[in-house]
């Protein structure tokens, strides 16, 4: 039993997970790399080589797509099994998530960084309630009857159909490894899809468990590929790959244009969820008890390393100091430290290369004539830890204020009129979120009103719920996550007319 002072003990089955080489899941079986080669993944708390993982290329993305192809041609699962039988398969793999969900967690601590704390109550038990929620949509995809516009009710019979989009390339980021994984598979699945899927590079080992987990609930072999590998070369084949019907992606604005490129080859579908630089607006009417740590937690969640963190701090010139320096308390009393520690509020960033272009935002930040009230660099020499950062004396156009750190630094911006905040606020390339916070809900809902962003959280961050939407504007993405909506993107329409005289 864990104490305060001592960190838990790895569970027998990660070790045994990180302590033989990962292969890759293609076709129902665990196979070397074509290549035969392997890469490192790293524990970020420490820089030391946490497992090896069969590197995933160009060849091995080919034969899982010819995979994910014939199962959705020819196998079981697109012609012949029921949706019903489809849910209750997605709800199997669900449980089984749950029964593990101990070793999963332990898994993203240790790959990503995070606080085991955190992947215990928020990573793991949202993959598999995801899971869940597009379990029950397996039954539900409808489509219309359509009363022709120019014809009789009895001339024709028209209806819709809503049929899978066929064999879908999803590339998922390293900042919630197991739950962008559900995030993209939920709906896959539910649709009747087949799936290649390249975890990311950096954080491969919960995808990886997830391919037995999938194995063990009986999913019909080529279903779910998953091929870990880099992005210039894993990720960028499937992205051109001619037999690919769909891919979704999330990761970076910069990478999403070039999914985009690799993707006109053979016009295939896409939607992205990228990047964002997310304003969070304190009126000076909010209740700060609740703003403050409201305001903390928007960035800090995650270490920062979500691509809706409240990054710029717009807050109304009476309670700025007052925010600022509450914020920075909660700063100052954060326990950065590695994420298995039981009081760890944050750990490292996710890797070196993550550490070093954090500050190098703060130093240009400083060269520009920021200042850090509290924070402003990497926390100690061993591991990726960088201090949770509080920025004043920022001007809209400086680095920091208008591109993606994706790392623990808030810039807090004060200002006068709130007539003008929005447009502040809309100052940016991107559009992912946005919060509001005042007591007077009329205020707050016409700012929501006028905020261009995907999503608007109203005293309140970082709420995610299967069935609520998640998606960009502008430069953050193409098309929604979750709910309903992310179906559309699963699913191709097909109109049927049928003569009837
Ligand atoms: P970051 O820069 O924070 O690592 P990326 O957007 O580069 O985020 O990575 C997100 C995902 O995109 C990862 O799985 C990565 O391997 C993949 N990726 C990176 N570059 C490419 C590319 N050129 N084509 C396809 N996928 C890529």
């Amino acid at each position: 039993m864990a104490t305060a002072a001592s960190a838990p003990s790895i569970d027998p089955n990660v070790s045994t997970f990180v302590g033989t080489t990962r292969k890759l899941f293609i076709n129902g079986k665990w196979v070397e790399a074509a290549s035969g080669k392997t890469f490192p993944t790293y524990n970020p708390a420490t820089g030391e080589v946490l497992a090896n993982v069969a590197e995933g290329d160009r060849e091995d993305i080919d034969r899982a797509v010819k995979a994910a192809r014939a199962a959705f041609e020819t196998g079981p699962w697109a012609k012949k099994m029921s949706p019903a039988q489809r849910g209750k398969l997605i709800w199997k793999l669900a449980d089984l998530i749950e029964k593990h969900q101990e070793e999963f967690a332990q898994l993203e601590s240790l790959d990503n960084g995070k606080p085991l704390k955190i992947s215990r109550i928020a990573d793991v038990p949202l993959t598999f309630e995801h899971m869940r929620y597009y379990a029950g949509w397996a039954t539900k995809i409808e489509g219309n009857t359509i009363p022709l516009t120019l014809a009789g009710p009895t001339k024709y019979l028209a209806y819709t159909l809503r049929e899978p989009v066929g064999v879908v390339g999803q590339i998922i980021p390293w900042n919630f490894p197991l739950l962008m994984a559900a995030w993209k598979l939920g709906p896959a699945l539910a649709t009747g899809c087949t799936i290649v899927l390249k975890p990311a590079e950096q954080t491969p080992l919960s995808a990886l468990r997830l391919g037995e987990l999938i194995q063990e609930a009986g999913f019909p072999d080529g279903v779910v590929n998953i091929v870990p590998g880099y992005g210039e070369t894993a990720g960028a084949a499937l992205a051109a790959h001619p037999e690919v019907d769909k891919v979704a992606f999330t990761g970076s604005t910069e990478v999403g244009k070039l999914i985009l490129h690799a993707a006109a080859g053979n016009l295939k579908k896409v939607s992205l969820e990228l990047g964002g630089k997310s304003p969070n607006i304190v009126l000076e009417d909010a209740d700060l008890n609740s703003t403050i740590p409201g305001a903390a937690g928007a960035i800090f969640f995650n270490h920062g390393q979500c691509c809706c963190a409240g990054s710029r701090l717009f807050v109304e010139e009476k309670v700025f100091d007052k925010v600022v320096e509450g914020v920075t308390q909660i700063a100052e009393k954060m326990q950065v430290k590695p994420g298995f520690e039981p009081d760890c509020d944050m750990g490292p960033m996710v890797s070196e290369e993550q550490m070093n272009r954090v500050c190098g935002y703060l130093e240009s930040g400083f060269r520009e004539g920021a200042k850090a009230v509290t924070g402003g660099a990497r926390l100690g020499n061993q591991g990726y830890f960088v201090k949770p950062t509080v920025l004043v004396n920022t001007t809209d156009k400086m680095k920091v204020v208008q591109e993606e750190i994706f790392g623990p630094v808030v810039t807090a911006i004060p200002f006068r009129d709130p007539n003008e905040i929005v447009a502040r606020a809309n100052d940016t390339i991107y559009g992912l979120a946005a919060g509001v916070w005042s007591r007077d809900i009329k205020r707050a809902l016409s700012v929501a009103a006028k905020l261009r962003a995907g999503t608007v959280w109203i005293n309140c961050y970082n709420v995610f719920d299967p069935a609520l939407p998640f998606g960009g504007y502008k430069q953050s993405g193409w098309g929604r996550e979750m709910g309903h909506e992310v179906l559309e993107h699963y699913t191709e329409v097909k109109s049927v007319c049928a003569a009837l005289t």
